[in-house]
């Protein structure tokens, strides 16, 4: 049991979109909303991401922000996407990059993002991916153990490929390690 399982086309889209902007000239940042579902198995919480979204943002090699018309693009494609759905995939969290090719650790600037609204919330999944050095980490904000809040913890996760419509069906006979290149440390 993990706490994310990230579906594996998901995954590969959101890296490949991160590759895509990181090798511009100049690199850019890539920027997105995660969308998933939150479930629970056997007691057990856990994330499954289902989709990805972005729209227009302000990005250079350190930097990526949605403007206001990509914040309205992103919830104009999801609504094209899933119409009135029921089972029209939530947002969960944030996925961006940092295009270094190195090992990439939040700033302080993402960290204030993700403690506020509207992301700052339990269960809330980040991803930090350096498409160069091909990392591929995977936060979530959990309760702290000791006083009231919230803390970013990192995760393990696995990708899955779905082999029955998705629903409330149990992960483990779906869950598949990543044996892909895009992977976790
Ligand atoms: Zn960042």
């Amino acid at each position: 049991m993990y706490p994310v399982y990230v579906y594996r086309r998901t995954c590969k889209q959101i890296f490949d979109f991160c590759l895509q902007e990181a090798k511009r000239k100049p690199p850019r940042e890539a920027l997105g909303v995660i969308l998933g579902f939150r479930r629970s198995w056997q007691g057990e919480n856990y994330i499954r991401v289902t989709d990805w979204a972005t729209g227009r943002v302000e990005a250079s090699i350190a930097y990526a922000r949605f403007t206001p018309e990509g914040i309205l693009e992103y919830r104009l494609a999801l609504h094209d996407r899933y119409g009135a759905n029921p089972h029209t995939p939530r947002v969960v969290g944030l996925w961006h990059s940092h295009p270094f090719g190195g090992d990439p650790h939040f700033s302080s600037t993402d960290l204030r993002t993700f403690f506020n609204t509207p992301f700052c919330a339990e269960g809330n999944v980040f991803f930090l991916i350096d498409p160069l050095s091909r990392i591929f980490k995977v936060y979530m904000l959990r309760p702290r153990l000791e006083e009231p809040g919230l803390q970013l913890e990192r995760v393990d996760w696995c990708t899955y490929q779905p082999s029955v419509p998705l629903g409330d069906a149990p992960p483990i006979e779906d869950q598949l390690h990543d044996e892909e290149p895009v992977e976790d440390e």
